[in-house]
């Protein structure tokens, strides 16, 4: 199909971005990598008048560390988030995460910003924003807006983002003993359960842990009876194996789509969360 047609412009700078959506009356659509974007325009779900290309704005893309945290941009390709040398030591979770998502076309062109924007809910960043606690850090015309990972991810395709905003970049403080495990779609890698964990082991204690849902629900979601029954428990595999057990019980709504029914999505969450909990302990 043939998208309807549209200006595009090309902005600046984020200020410059903000400006340009302005001047579109609500008629205007960032573009990053347009691999959500462009599709959507083609299948005539999307029809912006004007397209505004973030791509190439100065220091919207890397993975920084600043103060002990690291800081994304919204412009950093999966595929430099998968080969940071920063990720891969700090944080290699989120290095793997990104480096499972979808084929090299995809990675070399998305972006952290779109993914995280369009919220698609089998998308693997939101489950690892989750389990990091990661802040998103978003400008708009009223200025600079700082919105917490788990009150971000509100419905499907929805995110506590106005259409006159946009994100600029995440940040997080890394955590080591953390993975993400995932059942993927044979063709697109999308996740049909996706599970990123992060744990605080002290002593052979978990101290406290973190579990991003990504894949079976509407939107990505943490699994806090998970988290629960993990804080304060002996580092083990016995402990994984029983807070895995009942991991997603209390989830009312389960995707069922061409991919996997409700029961066989429902039967995987247990699975990938004894899997990522199992991979962020043999990080300990
Ligand atoms: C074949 C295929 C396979 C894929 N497989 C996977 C997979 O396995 N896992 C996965 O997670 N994803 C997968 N994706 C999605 C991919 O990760 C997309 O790149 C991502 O969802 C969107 O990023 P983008 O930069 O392409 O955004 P775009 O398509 O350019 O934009 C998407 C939306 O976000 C908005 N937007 C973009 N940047 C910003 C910003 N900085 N601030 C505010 N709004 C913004 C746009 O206006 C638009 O509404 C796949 C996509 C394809 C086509």
């Amino acid at each position: 199909m043939i998208p309807t047609s549209f200006d595009y412009q090309r902005a600046s700078s984020l200020d410059d971005a903000l400006a340009k959506m302005a001047a579109a009356g609500g008629e205007g659509k960032l573009l990053a990598g347009g691999h959500s974007l462009v599709p959507l325009m083609k299948l005539r779900l999307s029809e912006p008048k004007v397209l505004i290309d973030i791509a190439r704005i100065p220091g919207l893309s890397g993975v920084r560390e600043k103060a002990g945290r690291i800081e994304i941009g919204a412009g950093t390709t999966h595929a430099e988030a998968a080969s940071s040398s920063l990720l891969r030591e700090k944080c290699p979770m989120l290095a793997d995460a990104a480096g499972e998502i979808g084929d090299p076309q995809v990675r070399n062109r998305g972006t952290l910003g779109g993914s995280l924007a369009h919220a698609d809910p089998s998308a693997d960043y939101p489950a690892a924003m989750l389990a990091l606690d990661a802040e998103i850090h978003v400008k708009g015309p009223k200025g600079w807006r700082v919105v917490k990972a788990g009150d971000f991810f509100r419905d499907l395709f929805t995110v506590d983002l106005a259409t006159d905003e946009l994100i600029a970049g995440v940040q997080f403080t890394p955590v080591k003993t953390a993975a993400y495990a995932k059942l993927r779609q044979r063709a697109s890698h999308f996740a049909i359960v996706g599970v990123a964990a992060t744990l605080d082991v002290a002593q052979g204690t978990i101290r406290s842990a973190r579990v991003g849902l990504t894949g079976a629900s509407t939107h990505a979601l943490r699994l806090s009876s998970v988290e629960r029954a993990l804080a304060g428990k002996p580092a083990s595999a016995k402990t994984i194996e029983e807070a895995a057990r009942e991991a997603g019980a209390g989830i009312e709504t389960i995707n069922s789509d061409i991919h996997a029914s409700e029961d066989y999505r429902r039967a995987m969450i247990p699975v990938f969360t004894r899997r990522a909990l199992a991979g962020a302990l043999a990080r300990a």
